[in-house]
């Protein structure tokens, strides 16, 4: 069993966060430190650490994750103009929080990169 992280405390609720959409899967919330005017996080509610620990029981939390980013997406306004979705993997992909998150950003036009 992986070590938790702050994310699974959001999911309990145990710490403040500003949770957008929640059901029995995913979880998503405003990232603390947002990178664009639309940050947010969009998490499944079991602990994956990384995209190396996927298998194929994550797969109906994974596939909700991209149903609520387009769902959070046109809430916010960004879909017509467009977003990006991100999932940073360990190192070299950037990753700081080791529970697999994908960030939805948008409202602003984006450059190649975003770390
Ligand atoms: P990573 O670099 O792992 O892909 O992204 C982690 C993200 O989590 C960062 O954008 C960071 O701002 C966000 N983050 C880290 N700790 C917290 C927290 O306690 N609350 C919220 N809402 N976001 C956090």
């Amino acid at each position: 069993m992986a070590d938790e992280t702050i994310f699974s405390k959001i999911i309990r609720k145990e710490i403040p966060a500003e949770i957008l959409y929640q059901d029995d899967l995913v979880t998503a919330f405003r990232d603390i430190f947002p990178k664009a005017p639309t940050h947010i996080l969009i998490i499944p509610n079991v602990l994956i650490p990384t995209v190396n620990d996927v298998e194929a029981e994550h797969e109906l939390a994974l596939g909700r994750m991209f149903t609520v980013a387009r769902k959070l997406a046109f809430d916010a306004g960004i879909a017509e103009d467009g977003y990006r979705l991100i999932m940073n993997c360990n190192r070299h992909g950037g990753q700081e929080v080791y529970h697999i998150h994908m960030h939805l950003v948008g409202g602003q036009p984006l450059g190649p990169l975003l770390t």
